[in-house]
């Protein structure tokens, strides 16, 4: 062996050795991710709950990434609103979902689990949802109803808002006639549309335990495979409306959603495909404190085994960072996303202490107020 060569050879080990550090300094692209929804969790009694060593399984997955506040700063915090901004990265603009008195579907094709089929092709990843409500994460198609049973159904969502959630004077359908006859035109459930592009689509399991039991059966099933999975709890919302943010049914729903996260993080490591899936726990809204309803409660989190996460976000982010890990590339995502990747710089997004009044129908009514005030020469400034 000359000189030279041996030489070639140090110089190419090397290389080949840099090119190896290189590449597992870089992120690993994960091959599956599961969004563990818990509805309704407040992030301060969250916060509360960790300090009395109460959510363990939460604690430990972000020990291994991180935990970070989200704030919602558009579209209502109530349940259709913070899902369908949750998964699809966008503002209640582009998906037409304001409320849980006023929406849409989803267009086609907006959904994060819409676009990773795209993506990766439809026999190449798994999308799944197992849901535990039944209303405002719902499919059903669009329908023409008559007016009185549109009418009674408004009252009955109205005395629901008033006491709970959302906005309540807004209509949710087009009033019309056929045949003489008036009736409403409906639109669809948000997830309409999506739905039908994902390979499983299953809500109103209502208690955890269907939810985390159909979660590890899910997961046996596609341990092979690469996949995407929702699997949202219900309960700590159900609790809230029930009994009230500072009740200890509320806590203790939280405790569950925090068994059964350490149960499905537990089965990922029994498959042998821990170390190739990203978890993300993140919630839709908190509570008004104190209280049984969520009229304007803005402050929720995410919680991750993510180790690139590295500030706080909105809503929408969450989506834009599910996509730019399964390889994505977002500029070419149309619509234009309003979600920023949780690991890349953002402006600061923070939710108001107080609701803003950005409702149409408040603003339209504050307007009215200001153009009567200013004809009768009143004025409250
Ligand atoms: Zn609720």
């Amino acid at each position: 062996m000359t000189r030279y060569k041996s030489t070639s050879m140090a110089t190419a080990i090397l290389v080949y050795l840099a090119t190896g550090a290189l590449l597992a300094a870089a992120a690993q692209p994960p091959r599956n991710i599961i969004l563990i929804g818990w509805d309704g969790a407040q992030r301060d009694h969250i916060k509360e709950m960790i300090a009395r060593g109460e959510l363990p399984n939460l604690v430990a997955l972000s020990k291994e990434g991180t935990m970070v506040d989200i704030d919602v700063v558009s579209g209502a915090t109530d349940t259709k609103a913070g899902w369908t901004q949750l998964l699809t990265g966008y503002t209640p603009g582009k998906t037409g979902v304001f409320s849980n008195a006023r929406y849409q579907p989803i267009p086609v094709g907006y959904s994060i689990f819409e676009r990773v089929e795209k993506h990766f092709g439809d026999d190449n990843i798994e999308t799944r949802a197992m849901i535990g409500k039944k209303g405002h994460v719902d499919n059903d198609p669009p329908t023409t109803i008559p007016y009185e049973k549109w009418e009674k159904q408004q009252k009955k969502q109205k005395a629901i808002d008033k006491k709970k959630a959302g906005f309540g004077d807004i209509p949710g359908g087009v009033v019309t006639e056929e045949n003489g006859v008036k009736v409403v035109k409906v639109p669809g459930k948000p997830w309409y549309n999506a739905s039908q592009n994902m390979d499983m689509f299953v809500n109103g399991l209502r208690l955890n335990e269907a939810v985390g039991a159909m979660a590890l059966k899910n997961l046996e099933e596609c341990k092979d495979k690469r996949f995407l999975f929702f699997i949202h709890f219900a309960e700590p919302d159900h609790a809230g409306h029930q009994h009230g943010e500072n009740s200890q049914e509320y806590t203790d729903a939280l405790k569950s959603d925090d068994e059964w996260t350490g149960k499905i993080i537990a089965k990922l490591k029994e498959l042998g495909i821990y170390d190739q899936t990203l978890v993300y726990v993140i919630a839709d809204h908190g509570f008004n404190e104190g209280e049984s309803g969520h009229r304007y409660a803005p402050y929720v989190f995410c919680a991750s085994n993510d180790k690139a996460i590295n500030r706080n976000g909105t809503r929408e982010d969450i989506a834009a960072t599910v996509l730019k890990r399964f390889g994505l590339d977002l500029t070419k995502v149309e619509p234009k996303l309003d979600g920023i990747p949780l690991d890349e710089p953002a402006p600061e997004r923070k939710a108001p202490a107080e609701k803003p009044v950005t409702e149409p129908g408040k603003k339209a009514k504050a307007k009215k107020a200001k153009a009567k005030a200013a004809a009768t020469g009143t004025t409250n400034g």
